[in-house]
C-alpha cells in the first residue's frame, strides 16, 4: 500500500499537512465523542489518523503531546461532574488487516523472547467505554472514558441499565484483599467494559425519532454514547442499553493472573460478559477467530467493529506495558470495509450549483460498515456506460475507502431482461431548460442561471462548513426558506429575522393537524450562526460565492493576493492570471462573475449587511468627522510627506484627490506649491497651510476658515 506521506517532499510541507490533519481530526473527535454526531465514517476518520501517524513516523520531530495520535477520546464536555480515573483508560492500536495483525503478533512474540505466550480473542463491541466502581459490593460510580484521564460521572444514568449489577453477587467477592480495602468505604473494585445499544433497539429508536421529526442517530455506537450522556436518567432508561464487561482494574490484588481468569471472575460477580471469547495458543488460532467473527458479524444482535486480541498473562502484560495511548499487549483487528448487494431503482439527475448535471444512483437502503446508505453519485454518463449499469440491476455497493458510498458494479448474471439502459435527459430536470455539453467536457450543464435547483445548491454551498459555515442551516431549512419566498440569493440570509425563522413552516403537520414550525430555539441558534458567519475569513467568503472553478485553494490564493472582494472584482484578467495557481480559465470565470450585474448587487447587499468582505476588518479608529470632504495636497510639507498627510486625512474619513476641481473641498499648500494652488485660487477653493492642517488632524474638526 502506498504510504500517504509519500507525496510530501519537505518538512515544511509535512508540517502544514500535519496542522490541517490535526485540526480536522479534533473537529471530528469533538463531533464523535462530545456531540455523539459524527459527520464522517469511522473508517474515514481512521484513514486520516493513519495518514497523520505515517507523517509523524517519518518526521518524529513533528510529534507533539497534544497530537490526536498521542491522545485518547476528547476532553469531557463539562455537562457532567468529572471523574479522574484512578488508572488511565486507554484506547487500542488498530490492525487494519491480517498482515498488520501478524506484524503485531510477531512483535509480541519477539518481546516475550521465547516464553510461552497465549492470547485471548474477544469481540470488539461497538459501544462506549464504561468504568464501574463498587464499594462494599455496591455500585457507587459509573464513568465514561473521556480523554482517558478524566471522564464524566454518569452514575444516575448507568443505574438504569439493567445488566449493570447494583450490588455484586456474594460469590464474586473474595476475602477482602488489603490493597482494595478502603478505611472509609470498605472493599473497593473497579471494572470496565462497553455499554452498547442492540441493533433492534437502535432501529426502533431511529424509527421513533423519524416519526417525531427528530434527527436520526448515525449508528448504534453514537446512540448508546448519547443515551449514557443524557441529562435525564429516565431517557437513558428508555433507551434499552446493555453492557459487556471485560476488564478488572488491579486484577492481581484479587488474585487474578490472566485475562481468562478475570473474565470468569466478572461473570461470577454478576456482570454480563460476552460469551464469544476464544483463548488462542498461537497466531493461526487468532486468524481463525477473526475470520469467524467476520462471518458472524451480521448475525449478532449487536454491532461489533473488530476483534480485540489480548495477551492472556497479566505478568506478560505488565512487561509489555503501554504507549501514550494504548496497551502494547492488545490490538484491535478491524474489519475491512463491507460490500453489499442491493437493487438499483433509479438514476436521478442532480443539478449542482454551477448547473452541472450529475447522475445519482438510488438503491434499496443497505447497511454498509455500520450505517445505512441508499444513494451514490455515478459522476457522469460515461461512467455509467463504463460500468454498464442499468436501472433494475442488482449492484454491489460499498463505501469507497469506507468513506463515500459507491456503486462498484452490476451483478450482470442476475439480469432478467427487464433492466433499462439509461441516457442523460436533454432537459434540466429542475427547470426544463435545455442542457448543454461543451466540447471536450464529460459533464452537461443547465445554462439557466435562475434554475431553482442551482439556487438551492448555491445557498447550501454558502452555508456549508468549507464556506461561511452557518451552523444548523441545513438543506431542509434552506428549501423551506426558498419555497416560502424568504431566500433568493445568499445576501437574503442576512435579512432573516428571529421571528421569520421561528415561524418557518417546515411542511409537516403534528398529530393534532397543526403545522410544524421551526421554533424559537432553532431560530435563536440560527441567528447566532448567521451573526458568526458575517465575520469569516475572506477566503471562505470567496469560496462561498461559488464562482465556477474557484475552489478552496484558489480562494485562499485570491484572498492573499487581493485582500478584499472589492479589489478582486475589479482585477483585470491578466492581473488575475499572474496570481500563483490561477490560469486563464479561472481568471475568465472570475471576470465573468464580476461582470454580471446580479452578482455585483449581491456583493453590495452583503456589504450593506455588514458581512466582512476584506481580509482585515478596518474599524475606523477615529470618528469620521471629515467624511464627505475631498482634499488635495500640493507642495512640500515640513513635518510629513504628502502620502502621510493623505493617510492621516483618510483616517478621519476624508477623500484625497490628485487634482483640483470644483468638487475639491480644501487644498493644503506646502512650500513651492505650483499649478494646483493657482487652480484652487481660481476656483475659490479654501487653501490651508501646514499649521492649519495640523490643527485639523489633531482636533478632527473641519477648518473654520481658510488662509490663502
Ligand atoms: P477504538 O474504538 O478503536 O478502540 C478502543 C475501545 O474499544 C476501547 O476504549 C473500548 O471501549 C472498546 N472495546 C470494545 N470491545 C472491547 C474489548 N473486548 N476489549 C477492550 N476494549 C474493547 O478506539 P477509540 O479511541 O475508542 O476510538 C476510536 C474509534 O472511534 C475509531 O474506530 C474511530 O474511527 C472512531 N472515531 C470516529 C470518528 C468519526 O468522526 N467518525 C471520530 C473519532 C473517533
Amino acid at each position: 500500500m502506498p504510504d500517504p506521506s509519500d507525496n510530501l517532499t519537505s518538512i515544511e510541507a509535512a508540517s502544514a499537512r500535519v496542522g490541517k490533519l490535526r485540526d480536522e481530526l479534533r473537529y471530528h473527535a469533538h463531533r464523535y465523542y462530545s456531540l455523539d454526531a459524527p459527520e464522517v465514517s469511522d473508517a474515514a476518520y481512521d484513514a486520516l489518523v493513519r495518514e497523520l501517524e505515517a507523517i509523524e513516523a517519518r518526521w518524529p520531530e513533528l510529534v507533539t503531546s497534544d497530537s490526536p495520535t498521542q491522545r485518547v477520546g476528547a476532553v469531557p464536555s463539562g455537562q457532567f461532574a468529572s471523574v479522574r480515573h484512578a488508572q488511565r483508560m486507554y484506547s487500542l492500536d488498530n490492525a487494519m488487516d491480517l498482515a498488520e495483525l501478524d506484524v503485531w503478533l510477531e512483535r509480541v512474540e519477539r518481546e516475550v523472547a521465547g516464553r510461552a505466550c497465549a492470547f485471548v480473542c474477544e469481540l470488539k463491541i461497538d459501544g462506549s467505554s464504561l468504568a464501574l466502581t463498587y464499594e462494599d459490593r455496591m455500585l457507587v460510580r459509573a464513568a465514561t472514558r473521556g480523554d482517558g484521564t478524566t471522564g464524566e460521572d454518569v452514575t444516575s444514568n448507568v443505574r438504569t441499565v439493567k445488566s449493570v449489577p447494583l450490588k455484586l453477587l456474594v460469590g464474586g467477592v473474595p476475602s477482602a484483599p488489603e490493597t482494595l480495602f478502603d478505611a472509609e468505604s470498605g472493599w473497593r473494585v473497579e471494572v470496565r467494559g462497553e455499554v452498547y445499544m442492540p441493533k433492534a433497539s437502535f432501529e426502533r429508536l431511529n424509527a421513533e425519532q423519524e416519526a417525531a421529526g427528530l434527527p436520526l442517530f448515525a449508528n448504534p455506537r453514537n446512540a448508546a454514547a448519547g443515551a449514557v450522556r443524557q441529562k435525564d436518567p429516565a431517557i437513558t432508561a428508555s433507551r434499552d442499553l446493555s453492557t459487556f464487561m471485560y476488564q478488572v482494574v488491579e486484577p492481581r490484588a484479587l488474585g487474578l493472573e490472566s485475562q481468562t481468569a478475570a473474565l470468569t471472575w466478572l461473570r461470577d460477580a454478576g456482570f454480563r460478559v460476552n460469551p464469544d471469547i476464544k483463548p488462542c495458543a498461537a497466531g493461526p488460532d487468532v486468524h481463525a477467530f477473526c475470520e469467524w467473527a467476520l462471518s458472524a458479524r451480521d448475525t449478532l444482535p449487536y454491532e461489533i467493529d473488530g476483534v480485540v486480541v489480548k495477551v492472556d498473562s497479566f505478568a506478560l502484560q505488565d512487561e509489555l506495558g503501554f504507549t501514550s495511548k494504548a496497551p502494547r499487549w492488545a490490538v484491535a483487528f478491524k474489519f475491512p470495509p463491507e460490500e453489499k448487494t442491493t437493487v438499483l431503482r433509479e438514476i436521478r439527475v442532480q443539478v449542482g450549483r454551477t448547473g452541472a448535471l450529475t447522475p445519482v444512483a438510488e438503491f434499496d437502503p443497505v447497511v454498509v460498515a455500520g450505517s445505512t446508505i441508499a444513494r451514490a453519485t455515478l459522476h457522469n454518463e460515461d461512467e455509467i456506460r463504463r460500468k454498464d449499469l442499468r436501472v433494475g440491476d442488482t449492484v454491489v455497493v460499498r463505501k469507497a475507502g469506507d468513506v463515500i458510498p459507491e456503486v462498484v458494479a452490476p451483478v450482470a448474471r442476475l439480469r432478467d431482461g427487464s433492466e433499462l439502459e439509461w441516457t442523460m435527459p436533454a432537459m434540466c430536470p429542475s427547470c426544463g431548460s435545455e442542457v448543454w455539453r461543451e466540447e471536450g467536457e464529460v459533464v452537461p450543464r443547465c445554462t439557466n442561471a435562475g434554475c431553482p435547483a442551482q439556487r438551492l445548491e448555491r445557498l447550501g454551498h454558502w452555508a456549508g462548513r468549507g464556506a461561511l459555515d452557518i451552523d444548523g442551516m441545513g438543506a431542509e431549512i434552506i428549501t423551506r426558506l426558498v419555497e416560502q419566498g424568504l431566500l433568493h440569493d445568499v445576501a437574503d440570509y442576512y435579512l432573516l429575522t428571529r421571528d421569520m425563522l421561528a415561524a418557518l413552516d417546515m411542511g409537516r403537520v403534528k398529530q393534532d393537524g397543526t403545522p410544524v414550525l421551526l421554533g424559537e430555539t432553532m431560530a435563536e441558534k440560527l441567528m447566532v450562526s448567521l451573526e458568526a458567519s458575517r465575520d469569516r475569513p475572506l477566503s471562505k467568503l470567496i469560496f462561498g460565492l461559488g464562482i465556477r472553478h474557484v475552489g478552496a485553494t484558489v480562494s485562499e490564493a485570491l484572498s492573499a493576493a487581493y485582500g478584499s472582494l472589492d479589489a478582486l472584482l475589479v482585477a483585470a484578467p491578466e492581473d488575475l492570471a499572474a496570481v500563483d495557481g490561477i490560469g486563464p480559465v479561472i481568471a475568465g470565470s472570475i471576470r465573468a462573475f464580476a461582470d454580471n450585474a446580479e452578482n455585483v448587487d449581491i456583493v453590495r447587499r452583503l456589504q450593506r449587511a455588514e458581512v466582512r468582505t476584506a481580509e482585515e476588518r478596518t474599524e475606523p479608529a477615529r470618528p469620521q468627522t471629515l467624511a464627505g470632504t475631498t482634499w488635495v495636497l500640493t507642495g512640500a510639507l515640513e513635518h510629513f510627506t504628502r502620502d502621510e498627510a493623505g493617510a492621516a486625512l483618510k483616517e478621519l474619513g476624508a477623500k484625497v484627490a490628485g487634482s483640483v476641481s470644483k468638487k475639491t473641498s480644501f487644498v493644503v499648500a506646502g512650500a513651492d506649491a505650483g499649478s494646483k494652488l493657482d487652480r484652487a485660487i481660481e476656483l475659490g477653493v479654501p487653501v490651508l497651510d501646514e499649521a492649519e492642517l495640523d490643527r485639523v488632524l489633531a482636533s478632527g474638526e473641519l477648518p473654520s476658515g481658510a488662509g490663502s
